[in-house]
This record gives C-alpha cells, sequence and structure tokens, in this order.
C-alpha cells in the first residue's frame, strides 16, 4: 500500500474512517490498479465474504417512445411513426410473463422512455395485471425519472405518483436515470431528465413509503473523476438520512448508435477501477452491483475481486444496451450465473430482490 501511495486510505479503511473527496480521487488516479481492487475486495469480504448474490428476473421495456434525448442513448425513438418505436399493449407486455409461466421468476424489472401519448392507467393496468398473472413476483418498476415524468405529465405530486403506483402492485425502484449527478455533465449529456436533486428527493420520498431502490452511476463519457467521486458522496449521504437503497450499481456508457458514439468504451480497467472505487466510497450501501449486460460477462466475473458482490440476474429480454451495441447474450440461466461465480472463487447464492435467500447453487450447477 505504501509503494502505491495509499497507505493513507489502507490506514483510514482499517479504522473504519469515511473517505473524503479526495480519497476517492486518489483511488481513481492510483496506477496500482491491484492494490485499489485488494482495498475493495478487504471490504466487500468483510461484508460478505464469498457471497456472491444473483437473482431470476426478467427485464421488460414496454414502450421505447421518449421525449428525452439523452446523448448517450441508443433505445429511445422520439416519434411513435419511427420504425423502430414500439409500445407493446397490455396484452403484449402480460403475454411475456405469461409465456414463462414454468420459470421460478422472482422479479420484473421494467423501465420505459418518456412515453407523453400514454394514460397513467396505462402502467397502474401493467402493474395490476402482472399481480393477477403471478401475485408473488416482484414488481421493480420505473425509474425516478420515469417517476417524476409522470407527475409532470398528469399533474401530481411525485409522491401521489409513487402512493398510486404502490397501490397497483409497485414493490420498489430500480436506480435507473441516474447517470452523473454533477449538473455541468447531466446539462450536457441528459438536460431534459429530471435533475440530481429531483432524483434523490424521489428516492428519498420511496425509502419513506417503505420502498427500497437502488442507484446508478453511468461512467465512461465526460465526466471528471471529481464528478464519479461526487456522485458517490451524492448516494451515500442520502444513504445516510434513509438507508433505502440496497445496491450501487456502476453503468459502462455504450457508444454505438448514440450521439456520443466518438468516444471509445470504458476499459475493462476502467470498468474494475469503477466497481472497487463505489466499494470503497459507498460504505454504507450493502451492495456493489455488477450488471454483466454492461460490463461484459468476463469482466463482470473478474469485478467480483474488486468489490462486487452482486451480479445483476437472468435478465433474459434487454433493449436498451443492446440497441447501443454490447455484445453479451440477452440473457443467462442460473445455472449460468452459478457456474460463472463459482469458477471465480466464490459462492453463488440466488436471492429475491430483497436479498432474501431463495437457493443455494450447489457445485454442480
Ligand atoms: S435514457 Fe431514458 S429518458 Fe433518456 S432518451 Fe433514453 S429512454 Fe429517454
Amino acid at each position: 500500500m505504501k509503494a502505491a501511495g495509499l497507505a493513507d486510505i489502507d490506514e483510514k479503511l482499517r479504522a473504519e474512517e469515511r473517505l473524503t473527496l479526495d480519497d476517492g480521487v486518489a483511488l481513481f488516479n492510483a496506477p496500482d490498479l491491484l492494490a485499489v481492487g485488494w482495498l475493495a475486495n478487504r471490504e466487500r469480504e468483510k461484508r460478505h465474504g464469498a457471497r456472491t448474490y444473483f437473482n431470476y428476473n426478467l427485464r421488460l421495456e414496454p414502450t421505447n417512445v421518449c421525449v428525452a434525448s439523452c446523448l448517450f442513448c441508443s433505445f429511445a425513438r422520439l416519434q411513435p411513426s419511427d420504425a423502430a418505436a414500439y409500445t407493446m399493449s397490455l396484452e403484449q407486455a402480460w403475454d411475456k410473463l405469461r409465456k414463462r409461466a414454468s420459470q421460478p421468476l422472482t422479479e420484473l424489472h421494467i423501465v420505459n422512455g418518456l412515453n407523453p401519448d400514454l394514460p397513467f392507467d396505462y402502467y397502474k393496468d401493467l402493474l395490476r395485471g402482472f399481480k393477477r398473472i403471478r401475485p408473488e413476483i416482484h414488481l421493480k418498476c420505473f425509474t425516478a425519472v420515469e417517476i417524476a415524468f409522470f407527475a409532470d405529465l398528469y399533474k401530481m405530486t411525485d409522491e401521489q405518483v409513487l402512493r398510486e403506483l404502490i397501490d397497483a402492485g409497485l414493490d420498489s425502484l430500480p436506480g435507473g436515470g441516474a447517470e452523473i449527478f454533477a449538473e455541468r455533465v447531466r446539462r450536457k449529456i441528459c438536460h431534459d431528465k429530471c435533475d440530481a436533486d429531483r432524483y434523490l428527493s424521489i428516492h428519498r420520498i420511496a425509502h419513506r413509503l417503505g420502498l427500497r431502490t437502488n442507484v446508478t452511476m453511468l461512467y465512461g463519457h465526460i465526466e471528471t473523476m471529481e464528478e464519479r467521486v461526487d456522485h458517490m458522496m451524492r448516494a451515500r449521504a442520502l444513504q445516510d438520512e434513509t438507508g433505502g437503497f440496497q445496491a450501487f450499481i456502476p453503468l459502462a456508457f455504450h457508444p454505438d448508435n448514440n450521439q456520443m458514439r466518438k468516444l471509445p468504451a470504458p476499459s475493462a480497467a476502467d470498468t474494475l477501477r469503477v466497481h472497487a472505487v463505489a466499494r470503497l466510497m459507498c460504505d454504507n450501501i450493502p451492495h456493489i452491483k455488477a450488471f454483466w449486460i454492461a460490463t461484459g460477462v468476463d469482466v463482470a466475473q473478474t469485478a467480483l475481486w474488486f468489490g462486487v458482490d452482486d451480479l445483476d440476474g437472468t435478465v433474459q429480454e434487454e433493449k436498451i444496451y443492446h440497441m447501443a451495441g454490447s455484445p453479451t447474450p440477452e440473457g443467462m440461466t442460473t445455472a449460468q450465473l452459478s457456474r460463472l461465480v463459482r469458477a471465480a472463487g466464490r459462492e453463488p447464492l440466488e436471492r429475491d430482490t430483497l436479498y432474501n435467500i431463495v437457493n443455494v447453487h450447489a457445485a454442480t450447477c
């Protein structure tokens, strides 16, 4: 640690002292990636030992029609008449779940474009229908950006929107839409999205209403190291207040088919470092997740030694990253996830959304 210039940070972590903005930036600038990873792994093992979580989930994006124009987005279509625009009917969306009646799914993860033409009832009926088909399934749906959009479009408060969705079956919020909290970057890459304060306020309200949520960070585009650390510290500050975040999820920027295609995608080394620094900075958020669709399977597996203890899940139908050029499969089986965790020398545990263990995968999986 001394040779890596990280002795002071090592000392602080041993003393369970909180890291500062300068510490976070030093971790990003330290040449010795393995030293940063070693520190993150120690924190990971303190909390979780070798345990590594994933779930049996299904992603759905019922509409990609969106009024926003985020520069990094390859998924949205601004006009419903655009050939690649789609909006599922309620029956089409419900069928995605019906046809998986034999799968032991525990979670449905739903995010959408900001579609100006759908009534609020579409989303409430969507949730009610899913609960009718599989009452036991956990509905993790709609980013804080969607909640803000619904509130503005349907002339409600953020809290009213959340309360009505909870009545219809909403169980938790995903962490998408956080991008980078710094105003400078937000103005440039996603100026028509709700700002960081509103994103965090909606998560604060959700936590008060009893929902657990996640928080993401889109990295590898025009953000500085300071802005990455600032983002982590803002998530940490809300967690101090509410304790409602379950996982911090770094999301790699993918450049294909969007307005930022001139930028390179983040390297594997950067991806490993971002996850490691997140583990070290977000000391109060229980889980650091590598979303393997975004990082690539091999990097996600390696990240299990760089602070990561969660690999998301089976996913099955992902469009957002695949429309941005992700070469990963669209889904994995729990047996595949289990094998890759074991091959990394970690212990695979299938969880539900709230981290209750539902299946301990035997070595033969
Ligand atoms: S990231 Fe979300 S809000 Fe932004 S353009 Fe894409 S779908 Fe719309």
